[in-house]
C-alpha cells in the first residue's frame, strides 16, 4: 500500500510537470539527433558567470558512501522526480526516505584535483546542469560521465558545502523551500539555499576533519644534526645547537671544520668549540603580517638552516663597519661575546641564489637574493626585503623575506637589516 501511495504522488507530480518535461524532451531530442553525446558534453560556455571561482577540495570520507544531500536553507533532501533519463532533481521533505533520496558519492581525479559525481541509488544516473546558464538540473543518462556530471564540494564552514559544477562553475541551489520543488537551479546566488550538508542513513552529519597545521616544508632544509624542529600545538619549536654545520675560521685551529682564512688581524678572539650556543625559538606555525613592524634587537634575530644564529646589521657598538666586516669568515660570520652568527649573506649555503637562509623570530622564512617565483632578483620587496609570492616550499603565495640585492660598504650583502613585518618571539 505504501508503495502505491508513493508512486501515485510521484505520478501526480509528473503530470503537473508534464508540460515542462515535454518541452525539455523536445529540445533534448533535437540536440541529440544533431550531436553525439561527446558533442553534447562539450556544449555550452563554461564559466559564463564568473562571479567566483572555486578550488576543488578532496573529501575522501564521502567516497563510496550512500548519503542524503540536505539543503541548509530548507532542510529538504535532494531527490529525483522520476527514474527516467532527463528527470529533474528536486528537493523533498524528510518523510520521503525511499531510495530516490539516496545518493552514492563517486570521486573523479583530474590532474591532481578531485571532483565528485552524485549517483542516485534508485536509477544509477548522475545529475548535471541542463546548460551552462542558470537552468534546471536533471538526471543524465548513466553513460554520461564527463565534466558536466562532476562537481566540486567546497566547504563553507559549519559542515555546509557549496556544490559547484566543474564544467559551468555554477552552484547547485534549491529554487524554493517547497516540497517537490520541480527543479534545482544552478546559479551564483548567495544564501542558504545554495548550502548543502551530507548525512548518512542514520542521520549522522558528515563533519569535516579539522586540519592541523603541518610542519612547513621549508623546515626540511634545516640541518638535522644541529636542529630539532617540531610542532607544539599551533606553534613550531626550533631548537638548535647554534653551531654552524660548515667550515669556518672560527672553529679554531685543530678542529676538523677549521678553515684557514686570511682574516687574522681583524678576527674576533673567540672560537666556537666548547661554548653553549644553544637556542630555542618558538614561532607560530601560521605566521601573519602584523599591523605595524617591530625593529630587530641585538643578538639572535633568527636561526639559519646551518644551525647558526642570524644577526642584524649591528654590533654592540654600532653598525657593522669595514674593519669588523674584514674579520668575518667567508660565510659572513664571526663570534662575539656570545655565539657564532652571520651578519652577511652566508655563502656557505646561499650565494646569489634562491636558497633558504633560515627563519626569523617572527616566523617568516628568509631566502637568498633571488626568488623562486621568478628565478631572479625580486623588484617588489618592501622595506624589510619581504614580499608575498610562491616559494619552492609553498603551494601558494606566502610572505617571506629575501637578502636584499643591495651592496653594503660597497662589497657585502647584509642578511637582514629591516624591521620584522610579523610579530617576533624571543629567542631563548
Ligand atoms: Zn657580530
Ligand atoms: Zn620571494
Amino acid at each position: 500500500m505504501k508503495k502505491v501511495t508513493l508512486y501515485s504522488i510521484a505520478l501526480k507530480h509528473r503530470i503537473r510537470n508534464l508540460k515542462t518535461e515535454l518541452i525539455v524532451l523536445l529540445v533534448l531530442s533535437f540536440i541529440l539527433t544533431n550531436c553525439s553525446n561527446e558533442d553534447f558534453e562539450e556544449q555550452g560556455t563554461a564559466n559564463l558567470d564568473s562571479k567566483a571561482t572555486y578550488t576543488p577540495e578532496r573529501h575522501e570520507d564521502l567516497v563510496g558512501q550512500t548519503l542524503r544531500i540536505e539543503n541548509a536553507g530548507s532542510g529538504l533532501w535532494a531527490r529525483i522526480s522520476g527514474s527516467s533519463n532527463y528527470s529533474d532533481l528536486q528537493v523533498a521533505n524528510q518523510s520521503h526516505t525511499w531510495s530516490w533520496t539516496k545518493w552514492i558519492i563517486e570521486e573523479v581525479e583530474v590532474d591532481g584535483a578531485y571532483y565528485y559525481r552524485f549517483k542516485n541509488e534508485s536509477n544509477s544516473k548522475r545529475f548535471r546542469p541542463y546548460s551552462a546558464t542558470n537552468t534546471s538540473v536533471y538526471m543524465a543518462p548513466s553513460g554520461w560521465t564527463g565534466s558536466w556530471t562532476q562537481w566540486m564540494i567546497v566547504s563553507q564552514g559549519n559542515n555546509e558545502f557549496l556544490i559547484v559544477n566543474r564544467a559551468t562553475n555554477t552552484i547547485l541551489s534549491a529554487s524554493t523551500n517547497t516540497d517537490y520543488t520541480s527543479a534545482q537551479h544552478v546559479s551564483q546566488t548567495d544564501g542558504e539555499a545554495t548550502l548543502w550538508s551530507f548525512r548518512d542513513m542514520d542521520g549522522n552529519l558528515y563533519e569535516e576533519e579539522e586540519e592541523e597545521p603541518g610542519l612547513h616544508a621549508a623546515f626540511a632544509e634545516f640541518d638535522e644534526d644541529e636542529t630539532d624542529i617540531y610542532l607544539d600545538g599551533d606553534n613550531v619549536v626550533i631548537e638548535t645547537t647554534g653551531y654552524p654545520n660548515h667550515t669556518s675560521y672560527y672553529w679554531g685551529e685543530g678542529h676538523e671544520l677549521y678553515l684557514d682564512e686570511d682574516i687574522g688581524a681583524n678576527a674576533t678572539p673567540s672560537t666556537i668549540p666548547g661554548r653553549d650556543a644553544s637556542a630555542i625559538l618558538t614561532v607560530s606555525a601560521d605566521p601573519q603580517l602584523a599591523t605595524s613592524s617591530t625593529s630587530t634587537q641585538l643578538g639572535t634575530i633568527g636561526i639559519s638552516v646551518s644551525g647558526a644564529a642570524i644577526f642584524n646589521d649591528q654590533e654592540g657598538n654600532g653598525p657593522l663597519n669595514t674593519g669588523v666586516a674584514r674579520g668575518l669568515d667567508y660565510s659572513g660570520g664571526h663570534i662575539g661575546p656570545s655565539v657564532y652568527h652571520y651578519h652577511l649573506e652566508p655563502k656557505a649555503f646561499t650565494d646569489d641564489d634562491e636558497n633558504l637562509v633560515g627563519v626569523l623570530a617572527d616566523g617568516f622564512f628568509i631566502y637568498g637574493r633571488k626568488c623562486n617565483s621568478t628565478g631572479t632578483y625580486p623588484t617588489d620587496l618592501d622595506v624589510s626585503g619581504g614580499h608575498t609570492h610562491t616559494t619552492q616550499h609553498s603551494d601558494g603565495p606566502e610572505y617571506h623575506y629575501h637578502i636584499k640585492n643591495e651592496l653594503y660598504l660597497d662589497q657585502y650583502y647584509l642578511i637582514f637589516a629591516g624591521d620584522y613585518q610579523g610579530t617576533p618571539s624571543n629567542v631563548m
